[in-house]
């Protein structure tokens, strides 16, 4: 069968600059960012109007990071970053700016039902009540993690799994709403993940979101969007960082066999990548052995006979916990193509230490029992996805950790660890990185 595969934005020609130098920067402090993925260009678009000399600098030959649109013959279909929610306000703005167009998502269901019918069904007073109490509960514990981050009560709190703490609230409906809009979008298991993770990303926004399913995917794709925002800004790709000298306040970079003196450097690699490419101070070990990244892998695949009423549909005893690792989370119809063997689907999978070859296995025997064929697996990607903290790095202080690591030696960090595994959450993280990072420079915030 003739098929194309091409992720979106390889070519190094898009962005031109590829082995531009580093150019003046007429008195303005360089800023150097690693990664041109969500965090590091928000980052650099707001150090960048801000007045700051700002270069990216991209590992891979593409930009986007965990973002990746790939065009599978004529359909466009995005094996990373998915929906915008309410909370992507700024995100949005971007997208509009560049021409960037929103669908949205189609029908939803969860066990074979409307989402809203799922989350009713749990024990407990109406929805609505129990939804505020729970946005109440969450805004209180993150506004204590970022006001008193050392407090051994908040941190007690903070450690607890989420399940329990939601038990512990009584909220029996937005327990079963926290296995749909937590877990079955691969933010670990109730069970396994600390409150005081689950409080800092879910507000009221993304709680709506996902109970009333108001989320978008961008029509032209991610990947195009992420290539059109970038071209006003100075990104390197192919441009691999593997040191970084900590020279009093001076960071340098060394990339591709040069090295280069910036007045500060932020960083969205992971922190256990970080830490093996710079000196790391006792913050950065601590945050990078805080962390259990998870596994997650998405799968392209078609099928003569699965869905089409719906656009979305989830499972939840695949999220009941690590014993049905591997299982299928959901999936997400894609469009049609004869050529690929008939409707297209994306899957998710939580799938840490299992190989492509054991998931497509496993993928086999769930088809047979939600009762579709698959035609063909097309396409499969894991992601490092979503980092963990553990609970007792919770207990032990991480959160005042991820406050204090910043602007050491004027290296400053963002993306998902500091955040949240969003592209809302990353970018709103990365302005006040930035804000940070210029009144240090003595720049305008
Ligand atoms: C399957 C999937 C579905 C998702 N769905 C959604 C969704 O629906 N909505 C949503 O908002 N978000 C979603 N996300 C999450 C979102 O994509 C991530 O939160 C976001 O991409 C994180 O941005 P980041 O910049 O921190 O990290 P990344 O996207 O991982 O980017 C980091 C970049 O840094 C580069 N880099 C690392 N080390 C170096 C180095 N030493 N030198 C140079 N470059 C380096 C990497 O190559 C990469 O490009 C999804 C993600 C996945 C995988």
């Amino acid at each position: 069968m003739e098929r194309t595969c091409k992720p979106l934005g390889t070519q190094a020609g898009d962005f031109g600059q590829g082995a531009a130098p580093i150019g003046p920067a007429d008195g303005r402090p360089r800023v150097a960012i690693i990664g041109a993925g969500p965090a590091g260009l928000s980052a650099a678009r707001f150090a960048q109007d801000k007045g700051l000399s700002v270069t990216v600098f991209e590992k891979e030959d593409r930009i986007g990071g965990k973002s990746y649109s790939v065009l599978h013959g004529d359909a466009l279909n995005e094996l990373g970053t998915c929906y915008t929610t309410r909370a992507h306000r700024q995100v949005k703005k971007w997208m509009r700016e560049e021409g960037i167009t929103l669908q949205r998502l189609g029908k939803a269901v969860y066990d074979g039902r409307p989402i809203r019918d799922f989350v009713k069904d749990g024990p407990g007073g109406p929805l609505v009540g129990q939804a505020l109490r729970f946005v109440r509960a969450a805004g209180r514990l993150r506004h204590n993690l970022l006001s008193r981050p050392s407090d051994p009560d908040v941190r007690r709190e903070a450690a607890m799994p989420t399940e329990d703490w939601v038990a512990g609230l009584k909220l029996g409906k937005i327990e079963r709403a926290m296995v749909r809009i937590q877990t079955a979008q691969g933010y670990g298991y109730l069970q396994e993940t600390a409150a005081g993770q689950t409080a800092r990303w879910c507000d009221f926004d993304f709680l709506l979101s996902g109970v009333l399913n108001e989320l978008h995917m961008p029509e032209q794709g991610w990947s195009e969007f992420w290539q059109r925002f970038a071209r006003r800004l100075k990104v390197v790709t192919d441009a691999h960082i593997t040191e970084i000298a900590r020279r009093d306040g001076k960071p340098a970079l060394t990339v591709n066999g040069k090295t280069l003196e910036f007045d500060a450097v932020i960083s969205s690699a992971p922190m256990d990548d970080f830490i093996r490419i710079c000196t790391p101070t006792e913050d950065d070990r601590f945050i990078a052995e805080s962390v259990d990244w998870q596994a997650y892998t998405t799968t392209l695949l078609s099928s003569p006979d699965w869905f089409d009423q719906y656009q979305v549909m989830g499972f939840s005893d695949a999220a009941r916990g690590p014993d049905r690792l591997g299982a299928m989370l959901g999936a997400r119809w894609e469009g049609e193509s004869a050529d690929l063997g008939g409707r297209l689907y994306i899957t998710g999978q939580f799938s840490r230490g299992l190989s492509h070859e054991e998931l497509r296995d496993i993928m086999r025997e769930e088809a047979v029992r939600h009762g579709f064929s698959i035609a063909a697996i097309i396409d499969q990607r894991t992601w490092k996805y979503f980092p963990q903290y553990r609970r007792e790095a919770v207990a032990e202080g991480l959160f005042g950790r991820l406050q204090s690591c910043q602007g050491q030696g004027n290296i400053w960090f963002a993306g998902s660890t500091f955040s949240h595994e969003l592209v809302s959450s990353v970018v709103e993280q990365a302005r006040g990185v930035v804000n940070q990072m210029a009144r240090s420079l003595s720049v305008r915030a």
